[in-house]
């Protein structure tokens, strides 16, 4: 079965934009997708749609072979738990360390007053402590979170994403506000997420540059529909 699969999807929102038009898409375990196109094709639309940021007007979106429109309560919950996300804008809580914010990549997983309290087990402050190593950060593990440029929040977002162990990733324009060589680490750490853990990657680009370097399927999309699916070898100029 597939990883992400979209039947006939279409979003309509509700001042009548049209975000998605009847898409049809597979994506396999373990793929490392891009998906590009201009400013307002639908890229972010696709990816709430997904992890169902918001509800879809038609269609059905099954991750790992269960629907996620349909779901409801728990399992919508353990879901939403196998999708991680990675933000333009990095969502880190700025005032705490770099290992909290790691670390709850796992609040998922703790009832909430033991998060309020800091009660992460031995093993979990041991994980994140490793997730960091493996984005090149062991370093920082005590800094606040704002006290790092771009691009290390950035790779702090991503070892966070790696403690969650999602089956799933899903990264908006991860690296829209970073400068080209920060931007080729970011890309090599979800990589990293890819290769070694096999997490499925579906990343929104709006540099059809850096798509064509990392992501072996290019998703071209434009007015809400699907214009090109492919090898990044094959992808055209413009899309
Ligand atoms: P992209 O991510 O490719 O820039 P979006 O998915 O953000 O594109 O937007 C697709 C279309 O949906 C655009 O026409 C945009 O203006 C519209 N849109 C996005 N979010 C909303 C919203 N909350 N309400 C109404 N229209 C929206
Ligand atoms: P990278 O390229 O690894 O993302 P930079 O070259 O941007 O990092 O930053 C180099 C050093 O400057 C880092 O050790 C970082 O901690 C520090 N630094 C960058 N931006 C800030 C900031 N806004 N406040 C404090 N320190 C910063």
């Amino acid at each position: 079965k597939p990883m992400i699969e979209l039947k006939n999807v279409t979003k309509i929102y509700d001042n009548g934009t049209v975000g998605l038009k009847d898409i049809n898409l597979t994506i396999n375990k373990g793929e490392f997708v891009m998906v590009v196109g201009l400013s307002g094709a639908g890229k972010s639309t696709l990816l709430r749609s997904i992890n169902r940021l918001h509800d879809i007007s038609k269609g059905d979106i099954e991750i790992d072979g269960e629907s996620i429109t349909k779901a409801k309560g728990k399992n919508l919950r353990l879901l939403r738990r196998s999708i991680g996300m990675i933000f333009q804008s990095f969502n880190l809580v700025k005032r705490s360390s770099v290992l909290r914010n790691v670390l709850t990549g796992r609040v998922a997983y703790y009832p909430t007053w033991k998060t309020t309290l800091n009660l992460f087990s031995k093993e979990d402050n041991q994980k994140a402590y490793e997730a960091l190593q493996q984005v090149d950060l062991a370093d920082k593990v005590y800094a606040r979170a704002d006290e790092l440029s771009g691009g290390q929040q950035q790779r702090v977002a991503i070892a966070r994403v790696l403690m969650q162990n999602p089956k799933i990733i899903l990264a908006d324009e991860p690296t829209a506000s970073l400068d080209p060589q920060t931007s080729l680490k970011v890309m090599n750490d979800l990589k990293m997420l890819n290769e070694k853990y096999g997490m499925t990657v579906l990343a929104n680009m709006h540099s059809v540059d850096l798509a064509r370097q990392f992501g072996k399927r290019v998703i071209g999309i434009r007015q809400g529909q699907v214009v090109y699916d492919g090898q990044m070898k094959d992808t055209p100029e413009a899309v």
